[in-house]
């Protein structure tokens, strides 16, 4: 027997089951009061989604008001600036009354294992450089391990310990900065479905990243759900935490703009918090946005070749990695690729088109720097001569880092105590975040365990329904 499930929407009156999506005049009332913007500006960006009366300059206090906007005079700024060039709140005050210490960035990184010198010049050395000027959030991204490589996670925990070991090594201190494991907060699974839902596809499929993966990773097939959303997830991951910066190198400003994109949709779609006590008594009040609109903080992130000439990778095995011995930094050294038409020793070379040169304008001092330049331009240096140089100074930055590393070595469970320590940290704001996502979107956040009839709490959820109804 078929047995079919009727499901009401809560409340005295009996309304349509809450599959059928709000329609009609309830669909224009819910619009009314969630969305400051006309329907007709669904797509455009914030800063130009204006009401066609302010456009028309026919700002009045009724249009204000219509619009579920306050008049000036009853915001808490006195003086109404436009959401996009008005400064947002940062995520600490919007959370408590304390005005913020720093201002908050939040980063990620797929644990791919042991880092390398490319992960320590492209974005560690800017994370220990940040973390002193910054509330840093930096997190493990284990569910985006899973978008290219879920059909082998047999090492995805030892890749973790790994890569947070060498966070720690290079100098991030979790006293100043907040670790976590994404897949151990729920609440990036929930923001990214929210997300999804209103993230036209036409946005994912035009990712430059997207099309060059699909192009170049012929060894697993990428044609998945998951792959093709992964900027949606990573706009979950970032606004969850209402940072004003994501720390990013020009090649991943698209991203940062992608994640502006769907913020601007959903504060279109799903309006602003209204914060002035004047709309406890039923007034207007100020407005801010849901989420905040994160700007990209460009750090310099020098390409570093590998020692193919490639950039530097694992998967191309081409990586010298921190933790790497100084003579298996030297033997990798010794074998890398250097100017192609600089066959023998007596041949002058062009250090402009060598990798080798390359690590040493990262790694070396200035006076081996302009001496390589000269000398390997008059073949007066050898290139074996050349590599034993930058091979000292690339030991010599490694050395301090391979000692911070070993406590953690002899005992990685301090590696599991500092992410769990952060985790907890981070989810306290991923609550937060999230309790103020779904009662911007008019998820239920009621209390479903039965309540008594006449009892404080019953009568409290009461009052909150009736006030949301309001
Ligand atoms: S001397 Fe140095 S810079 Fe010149 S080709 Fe050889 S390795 Fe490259």
């Amino acid at each position: 027997m078929t047995s079919v499930l009727k499901l009401w929407r809560p409340g005295g009156r009996r309304e349509p089951p809450i599959w059928l999506r709000p329609t009609g005049r309830a669909r224009a009332v819910w619009r009314r009061r969630v969305s400051p913007l006309p329907s007709t500006c669904a797509t455009m960006p914030l800063e130009r989604a204006v009401a066609p009366s302010r456009q028309a300059g026919r700002e009045t206090k009724a249009h204000l008001l219509e619009e579920g906007l306050p008049p000036p005079e009853m915001t808490d700024q006195g003086n109404r600036t436009p959401l996009a060039t008005a400064p947002l709140p940062s995520a600490h005050t919007q959370n408590t009354a304390q005005a913020p210490a720093k201002p908050r960035i939040l980063s990620g990184m797929r644990p791919t294992g042991r880092l390398h010198l490319g992960n320590l010049v492209g974005a560690l050395e800017n994370w220990v450089r940040l973390q002193n000027e910054y509330e840093s959030y930096h997190f493990v991204a284990d569910w985006h391990m899973l978008t290219t490589d879920y059909a082998n996670t047999t090492e995805l925990q030892n890749n973790i310990q790994e890569m947070v070991t060498d966070w720690l090594a290079c100098g991030l201190d979790p006293t100043k900065a907040t670790f976590f494991i994404q897949s151990r907060l729920l609440e990036h699974a929930e923001l990214h479905l929210i997300f999804s839902m209103i993230t036209p596809l036409g946005w994912l499929e035009r990712v430059p990243s997207y099309k060059e993966q699909l192009e170049n990773i012929k060894d697993r097939d990428l044609h998945t759900y998951g792959f093709l959303g992964y900027p949606v997830l990573q706009a979950a991951d970032i606004l969850m935490y209402k940072p004003q910066y994501v720390p990013v190198g020009e090649d991943q400003v698209a991203h940062v703009e992608l994640t502006r994109e769907i913020v601007r949709r959903f504060n279109f779609l799903y309006g602003r918090i209204v914060t002035s006590s004047l709309a406890a008594v039923g007034g207007v009040g100020a407005a801010r946005p849901v989420l905040p609109e994160p700007q990209a903080l460009l750090t310099p992130t020098p390409r570093l070749p590998g020692t193919d000439g490639r950039k530097m990778s694992k998967s191309y095995s081409n990586a010298i990695f921190l933790s790497d011995p100084p003579q298996v930094v030297s033997k990798k050294l010794a074998t890398m690729v250097t100017d192609p038409a600089r066959k023998r020793r007596t041949d002058k070379g062009n250090p402009d088109v060598c990798p080798v040169f390359d690590l040493h304008k990262v790694f070396s001092n200035q006076d081996v720097i302009s001496k390589v330049n000269r000398e390997c331009r008059t073949a007066e240096i050898g290139c074996l001569d050349c590599k034993s140089y930058v091979a000292g100074y690339v030991n010599e930055r490694l050395k301090p880092i391979q000692e911070r590393r070993k406590p953690y070595e002899q005992n990685p469970q301090l590696v599991w105590d500092i992410l769990a320590k952060g985790t907890e940290r981070a989810r306290k704001v991923a609550q937060q975040t999230m309790a103020e996502v779904r009662n911007a979107v008019s998820l239920s956040q009621r209390d479903l365990r039965p309540q008594e009839t006449g009892s404080e709490s019953g009568r409290s959820q009461q009052r909150q329904d009736e006030s949301g109804r309001r």
